[in-house]
C-alpha cells in the first residue's frame, strides 16, 4: 500500500485549504480554497505544485471561499476532471465564485489606475486572478453526490461524503483506498460545525480511520458560554426599536444571514418582538437564502419541526431582499425602525458600509455583530471600541450601541473537536492537524497528544507524506 499525501494548503494557516492525495496512479484535490491571508496571498499566483491536467478530481468539503474559491484558477490552468461536492455545496458555491470573479475584476482594474497614476508597479499583475469567465468555466465540472452514498473514483479509490454540520451543505469526506487485498480509510474533517446549532443538523462522527485530517480553526480556544442567542437577539432589538433606532447587523452571506433571519423569525412567533421591516440588503445572501429554501432535506430536526408547524424560517412578513442598490439607499429614508442585515460580515466593504455612515454617529441604533471580526477589520476597530472610524474615506464620531452577540460560531472549538476525534474506537495511525494558524494547529495537536496518547503531527507548507 503506498498513499502519498501532500500538504498544499491551509498548513500551519488558515485559508487556501488544499490537500492533494495520490494512490493507486489517481491522483485526487480535496479542496481548492483561495488564501486570503494578506501573507500568503502570492501563493493565489504561484503555480500549482504539480500541474493542473494531471489531477483526476478534485473533492469539495463546502463553498466557503477558503475551500473552494481557487478553483476558476485550476480549471484555467488545465483542471478538467469533475468536481465532486453535495447539490447545495454546488448551488452556493456557484453563486460564490461567479462573486469572487467580479472583486476579482474590479480589483484588478482598481489596482490597475492606481497603480498608473502613482507610476508605479505592484507585488502581483494588474489582472484578475480569474474572470467571470472563468468562474463560468468550472460550471459544468461539477458531480453532484448524496450524503452517504459511496462514489468510486477508481477501482481502487472509493469516496462517501458525510454531514459536517458547518454550512448548508458541508461535508466530511471519507476516503477509501484498496490495494492487494488492504484497505486504508483516510478522513478529511474540512470544516466542523459544532452540536445544536439552528439549521443544519451536527456533525458525523465516524468510528474507525487510518489517517484523519482535521481542522484547528479554534483550535487553541474554548466558545465563550453562550447564553441564550435568540433571548439576547430580542432583547437587544427590543431596546433599539423603542429608542426609534436602526438595527444594523454586519453579516456573512452564507448561514450567518439565514441564522438571523432563522431567530428574528421565531421571536416574532414567540410575539417578544414587535412588526418592523426587516432588509436582507445582499444580493448574494439574498441568493443564497434561495439555495437553503430549496434544500429543507438538509436541515435538522428542530427547523423540520419548525416547517411542518409554520412555514420556512426563511420567510418572514417584513421581509425584503434588496436587489439593485437604489433599494439599498432608499431604505435610509424610511422613517420608522427597521432592521438591516447586510455584508460584508466584517465591513470591508459591500453594502453595509454605507448603513454604517448612516447609523453609527445616531445614540439611539445599535450595531450587532454576529460573526469573527479579523484584526485590521473595520469590524474589529468598532467592536473594540474606537470613538471615531473612518468609513469610505470620512471620518464619523460612533455614538451607535455596539453589541456582540456570541453562539454564533460555525467551528467546533478545541474541547468539540477532541470529542469528534474521540468517537474513534481504535487509534488512528496517524492524525495531521490542519487549517489553523501555527498556534493554534500547534496547541491542538499537543493537546489531543496529551488526552489520548495517539500519533498527531502539524503538516508543513509542501510536506509530503508516505502513508503505508
Ligand atoms: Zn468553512
Amino acid at each position: 500500500m503506498q498513499i502519498k499525501l501532500k500538504f498544499v494548503g491551509a498548513a500551519q494557516n488558515v485559508t487556501g485549504s488544499r490537500h492533494l492525495l495520490q494512490a493507486n496512479g489517481v491522483t485526487i484535490l480535496i479542496d481548492c480554497g483561495l488564501y486570503q491571508e494578506r501573507q500568503f496571498k502570492e501563493r493565489n499566483w504561484a503555480p500549482f505544485p504539480v500541474p493542473p491536467k494531471t489531477i483526476d478530481a478534485v473533492l469539495l468539503t463546502h463553498a466557503h471561499l477558503d475551500h473552494c474559491g481557487w478553483l476558476p484558477k485550476l480549471v484555467k490552468d488545465g483542471f478538467k476532471g469533475k468536481i465532486y461536492c453535495t447539490q447545495a455545496t454546488a448551488e452556493i458555491t456557484k453563486i460564490i465564485l461567479l462573486d469572487a470573479a467580479k472583486i476579482q475584476e474590479e480589483d484588478a482594474e482598481h489596482k490597475r489606475k492606481r497603480h498608473e497614476k502613482q507610476g508605479r508597479t505592484g507585488p502581483f499583475p494588474d489582472v484578475p486572478l480569474y474572470t467571470t469567465e472563468d468562474a463560468e468555466a468550472c460550471l459544468p465540472l461539477f458531480e453532484t453526490v448524496t450524503y452517504r452514498e459511496s462514489v468510486n473514483l477508481d477501482d481502487g479509490m472509493e469516496t462517501t461524503f458525510y454531514d459536517a454540520g458547518h454550512v448548508l451543505g458541508s461535508s466530511i469526506i471519507r476516503v477509501k483506498v484498496r490495494h492487494d487485498n488492504q484497505q486504508r480509510i483516510i478522513l478529511f474533517s474540512g470544516d466542523i460545525g459544532r452540536p445544536g446549532r439552528p439549521i443544519v443538523c451536527d456533525p458525523t462522527v465516524f468510528d474507525a480511520a487510518d489517517y484523519v485530517l482535521i481542522e484547528s480553526t479554534y483550535g487553541d480556544r474554548v466558545h465563550h458560554k453562550t447564553l441564550d442567542v435568540k433571548k439576547h437577539i430580542g432583547q437587544i432589538v427590543n431596546s433599539t426599536i423603542r429608542a426609534g433606532g436602526n438595527v444594523i447587523v454586519p453579516s456573512f452571506a452564507l448561514e450567518r444571514s439565514q441564522e438571523m433571519l432563522y431567530y428574528i423569525n421565531k421571536l416574532r412567533l414567540e410575539k417578544t418582538i414587535p412588526q418592523f421591516k426587516i432588509f436582507l440588503d445582499s444580493p448574494m445572501a439574498s441568493k443564497i437564502t434561495e439555495v437553503f429554501k430549496e434544500h429543507p432535506e438538509l436541515f435538522d430536526k428542530k427547523t423540520t419541526e419548525f416547517i411542518k408547524n409554520h412555514n420556512s424560517p426563511f420567510k418572514i412578513p417584513g421581509l425584503e431582499m434588496a436587489g439593485k442598490a437604489e433599494q439599498s439607499k432608499a431604505i435610509n429614508n424610511i422613517k420608522e425602525p427597521v432592521m438591516v442585515i447586510a455584508g460584508s460580515g466584517m465591513c470591508t466593504g459591500g453594502r453595509v458600509k454605507y448603513h454604517l455612515v448612516n447609523n453609527i454617529t445616531r445614540p439611539q441604533c445599535t450595531i450587532m455583530f454576529v460573526g469573527y471580526q479579523a484584526i485590521g477589520t473595520l469590524g474589529r476597530q468598532i467592536v473594540d471600541g474606537v470613538k471615531e472610524v473612518r468609513i469610505l474615506g470620512q471620518d464619523y464620531p460612533v455614538k451607535a450601541n455596539i453589541v456582540r452577540i456570541h453562539g454564533f460560531s460555525a467551528h467546533a472549538d478545541k474541547n468539540e473537536l477532541l470529542n469528534w476525534l474521540k468517537e474513534l474506537k481504535t487509534p488512528p495511525k496517524k492524525i495531521f492537524v490542519v487549517h489553523g494558524e501555527s498556534e493554534s494547529a500547534l496547541h491542538f495537536s499537543d493537546f489531543v497528544r496529551n488526552q489520548t496518547g495517539w500519533d498527531v503531527s502539524v503538516p508543513d507548507y509542501l510536506d509530503e507524506i508516505t502513508l503505508d
